[in-house]
């Protein structure tokens, strides 16, 4: 499929553009070309969005549950039918090997999909009380929702942030990555043949800090869901601290893997190697601290360089590309920073270690030794670049594994059941993996600790989060 340009607004059911509006160039990071030209909301283009968003939610919040449901449904049938042209878009826009991004748009239909049937079965509770007397407790929707995702992952995050809000009742307004627009257009466009009501769902590209402060700085809205980084969280969070509104936050991580002596290591390297280097590394649990006990250290580094030497890297919408480029130029040369710190700093590049090709790539990257001083030992890389470290015991290992301020995502890799139920137990991360990356998904709640942020998405605590609780007693 070829790029489409036409890229505008969705505010109050029309498609806006043009109309002297800044612009914002869309690069294709594969070749660094320029591809086309995004419109950036104005402050009347939020004003207006606020307001009607505003008038929507009533209408949307009463809407009965079963069409809440069916509309979702709709939404995701739509997805999966232009699930192709939507994710030759993505890889376009953002990279990945296009399998990957036809992949993540069946995860976002996945999501409305899932809150569409959830929603049917938000029960609410009732209390104990003496005969005559009733106490009920009921979830209803929070009100107006504001959503700002990152690039990694532009129609899933999206999605999962959206179906949740819509299925609560909630209106939204959206502000997707600018590096990415046309694929996350075309979620809107799902939402807007689903036949969502004018107002219910927005789509707002624009300067993030002016759009962030402009709709966080609004009464209208109630809720804030953001997922990036940590700095730009914790921002978020003072400006939201204005107008009191409920945060979830969800903020990247610097995901440890543990791998114990007892596992089959060519079995386990098969299953590390491809997971590190997806989607260029740019995930928040992305497998990236390797921690190794030190009987097969040598053999786990040696193993896991050559496969690494063997990733095929290049452009996204060739079949035979395992590793796209990294989204966009800050990446790159975040990447090259952190390997040539490590490298002054004694520690061992054994493979990649450079920048590849015209585009954003960065070679997939295996560190050895580095010092707990290195910045990549202490700062989330977001790019393919793994490191290594020996550990001599379950105690060494649990410290090197909690030593961040980041709790997102933590991987164990052992035959040993205690081992297992002990690493499940202390690891400090939202999401435990045990011989597996299997750990986000429609009906999963995915949400970090101490600086990852906090509140989940997914699963049915996904829906609580676009909720408030309300509790009615009757005498
Ligand atoms: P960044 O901190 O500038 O931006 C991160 C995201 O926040 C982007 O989507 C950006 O559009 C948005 N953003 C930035 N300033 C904002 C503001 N004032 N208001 C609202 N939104 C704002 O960094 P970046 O260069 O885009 O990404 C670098 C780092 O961000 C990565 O190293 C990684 O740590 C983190 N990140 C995390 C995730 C995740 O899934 N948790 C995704 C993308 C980026």
């Amino acid at each position: 499929m070829t790029y489409q340009t036409d890229l505008k607004l969705f505010i109050d059911g029309a498609w806006r553009a043009g109309e002297g509006r800044d612009c914002h160039a869309v690069i294709n990071p594969a070749t660094a070309a320029t591809i086309a030209e995004l419109p950036l909301a104005t402050e009347a283009d939020l004003d207006e969005a606020l307001a009607a968003a505003k008038k929507a939610f009533p209408g949307w919040r009463d809407t009965p549950v079963d069409k809440r449901s069916a509309t979702l449904r709709k939404v995701a049938k739509h997805l999966k039918e232009n699930a192709k042209d939507i994710g030759a878009l993505l890889t376009q826009e953002q990279g990945k090997p296009v399998k990957e991004a036809i992949g993540e748009v069946y995860g976002a239909a996945s999501m409305f999909d899932w809150y569409a049937e959830e929603i049917k079965r938000d029960y609410g509770r009732t209390l104990v009380r003496p005969v005559g007397q009733r106490s009920i407790v009921q979830h209803q929707a929070v009100g107006v929702v504001a959503t700002f995702t990152p690039w990694n992952f532009p129609i899933y995050l999206l999605a999962k942030k959206v179906a949740a809000a819509l299925a609560a009742g909630c209106a939204v307004i959206s502000k997707p990555p600018e590096e990415t627009p046309a694929c996350t257009l075309a979620v809107a466009k799902a939402i807007e043949a689903a036949g969502i009501p004018q107002g219910v769902f927005q789509l707002v590209h624009g300067v993030p800090d002016m759009v962030s402060r402009h709709l966080i700085g609004s009464d209208i809205v109630r809720k804030v869901s953001f997922t990036g980084s940590v700095p730009v969280g914790k921002h978020l969070m003072k400006l939201a601290s204005e107008n009191l509104q409920r945060l979830t936050l969800e903020l990247g991580g610097h995901a440890p893997v543990l791998v114990f002596d007892d596992v089959d290591l060519d079995k386990t390297l098969d299953m590390l190697v491809p997971q590190k280097f997806r989607n260029a590394g740019q995930v928040c649990v992305s497998p990236t601290r390797f921690t190794v006990h030190e009987k097969i250290y040598d053999d786990f580094v040696q193993g896991f360089a050559e496969r690494t030497a063997k990733v095929q890297m290049g452009d996204g919408m060739d079949d035979t590309t395992q590793m796209g480029p990294l989204a966009n130029e800050r990446r790159p040369e975040a990447i090259e920073k952190l390997v040539e710190d490590a490298r002054s700093k004694g520690a061992k590049i054994l493979a990649g270690g450079e920048r590849g090709g015209n585009g954003y790539f960065y070679k997939p990257t295996l560190i050895a030794d580095a010092s707990l001083d290195t910045d990549i030992m202490n700062h989330e890389p977001f790019g393919p670049v793994a490191v290594a470290r020996p550990f001599s015991d379950l105690d060494d290992a649990l410290e090197q594994a909690n030593r961040l301020p980041f709790g997102l995502a933590a991987f164990a890799f052992t035959n040993d059941l205690k081992t297992a139920n002990i690493l499940g137990d202390r690891l400090e991360a939202g999401m435990v993996g045990i011989n597996s990356f299997a750990i986000s998904g429609a009906d999963t709640p995915f949400g970090g600790v101490k600086d990852s942020g906090f509140g989940s998405e997914g699963g049915k605590e996904g829906l609580r989060t676009y909720q408030v609780t309300k509790a009615i007693h009757m005498g």
